[in-house]
């Protein structure tokens, strides 16, 4: 793809937006970008741009704008009906995301992650993993580093371990991984979507462009992740929880196993309990990082190590503290119902359950079961606590406590030794908070506040 000249405007001005534009910029290209949000609001980053000779329209889009340009690159923020864009394309302008566009320029191999719930971890694990078999390993992708920062440290020998979203692969033609993963397929943001298909066929596009030499690697226990088999041109792998699988992880007599071969001979790995994180999800996440490093030729004894020294990233599990002998969890990651339903199915019992924030078109009664097994009782904050009272009602005890921090002293007041409060919302933040590491941190302050600076740091 030549850049040089070429006119480009990058609609949406988010993280991965403003690293576009300035790899578009450093490779000639005269952009413009284009936001919603007041010049106010973007004030941070104006300067930088405007420094480059980038032009910056903020406060709405002009119809104009869109229409002078070669190429439109979209942050993965913006939805792709919003009208400018639908008619630049009638207009037969290519509108193409950050990850299409950095996909294009990465040199070496990509392995790209997808799935509703465990891409971050799956990623960061892989990553890690790849390290420590010495293969030249970058991470990046939705899990906060944009893509195109990846560009310049690439070669031909690395491998790019990329996190990507259903709303990065709306976009995608090109973007090819020579590993795809698929971790699973449950309802998430169909607020955007619009229906469950449209969300899970967004995500089939990571293997789009895959041929017979690629491999996609597929949970075997998740449905709709598994019907992709029957449309790929890419040599399958599997991993499972439930048992053995013809060619990639599963566990076996307390091992985590791998062939290679249908047929081939079973190679131990590590012992699952090598494996530090908790919960049963995390071990499907250990799974697919196997298998998928298998595929990119990383020794058994790499990968032993590589999990065995692995942590729970921020916000997903994460263990913050005991106090008199309660244990406090950061889960504030588990923004839709299937991701809280792992959660609490990741302890034994006896879990006092902060649940709330922002709906997203869920259905809470989904946890029922969980809840009448698990959980002793329900403290709901922010606007979806009205909707969530009504669906779960009779299966638990439920307080209302409307913000977190009523939540969290509630919560800590009924807690007995033994016992485990859970911040794991099924929801997004938006409500009360900026983002769900905020509401993370929040938590996690508030716990601190109750046991003394004990865990902190
Ligand atoms: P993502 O990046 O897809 O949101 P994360 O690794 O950040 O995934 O985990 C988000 C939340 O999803 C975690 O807090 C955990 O509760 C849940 N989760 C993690 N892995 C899985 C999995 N394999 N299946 C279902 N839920 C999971």
């Amino acid at each position: 793809m030549e850049l040089k000249g070429k006119k480009v405007l990058v609609v949406g001005l988010g993280k991965s937006g403003l690293a576009a534009a300035l790899f578009l910029r450093q490779q000639g290209a005269q952009v413009t970008v284009s936001d919603m949000r007041s010049a106010a609001a973007l004030s941070k980053d104006i300067p930088a741009l405007l420094e480059q000779g980038i032009m910056v329209e903020s406060g709405g889009h002009g119809l104009l704008t869109f229409r002078r340009q070669d190429l439109i690159v979209v942050s993965p923020g913006v939805p792709l009906d919003t009208p400018e864009l639908v008619q630049a394309k009638a207009f037969g302008l290519p509108v193409i995301g950050e990850l299409e566009l950095a996909a294009q320029f990465l040199k070496g191999n990509i392995l790209a992650i997808t799935g509703s719930n465990g891409k971050t971890t799956t990623t960061v694990l892989t990553g890690e993993i790849l390290a420590a078999g010495g293969l030249p390993s970058l991470v990046g992708g939705n899990i906060g580093v944009p893509v195109v920062e990846l560009i310049e440290k690439s070669s031909d020998e690395s491998w790019s371990v990329l996190e990507v979203s259903s709303f990065q692969l709306e976009s995608t033609r090109l973007f090819h991984p020579r590993i795809a993963v698929i971790l699973n397929i449950t309802p998430d943001h169909l607020d955007r979507h619009g229906t469950f298909e449209n969300y899970a066929l967004a995500k089939e596009r990571i293997f789009a462009a895959q041929s017979a030499g690629d491999f996609l690697v597929l949970n075997a226990d998740n449905q709709r992740a598994a019907n992709a088999a029957e449309r790929t041109a890419a040599k399958v792998y599997w991993f499972s929880l439930e048992g053995p699988v013809e060619r990639g992880a599963w566990v076996e007599n307390g091992q985590v196993v791998f062939r290679g071969e249908t047929g081939g001979s079973i190679e131990p790995i590590l012992p699952l309990a090598g494996i530090p994180l908790k919960g049963a999800h995390n071990i499907e996440n250990v799974l697919a990082a196997v298998c998928s490093a298998r595929l990119a030729g990383v020794p058994s004894g790499a990968i032993a190590r590589a999990v065995a020294d692995f942590r729970a990233v921020e916000h997903r599990l994460e263990y913050v503290a005991t106090a008199n002998g309660v244990e406090y969890y950061n889960d504030s990651k588990a923004t839709n119902v299937d991701a809280a339903a792992k959660a609490i199915a990741a302890f034994p019992g006896c879990i006092h359950l902060i649940l709330g924030g922002k709906d997203k078109n869920s259905n809470y009664a989904d946890l029922s079961d969980l809840l009448r097994k698990r959980v002793k009782a329900v403290y709901t904050i922010g606007s979806a606590a009205a909707k969530i009272e009504t669906q779960i009602r009779g299966m638990v005890p439920i307080t209302p406590c409307e913000t977190l921090e009523r939540a969290v002293a509630t919560a800590s007041k009924a807690a007995h030794p033994g016992d485990v409060v859970l911040l794991s919302p099924a929801c997004s933040s938006f409500d009360q908070f900026a983002s769900y590491e905020h509401r993370g941190r929040v938590f996690k302050e508030l716990v601190f506040d109750r046991t003394g600076s004990s865990g902190r740091g």
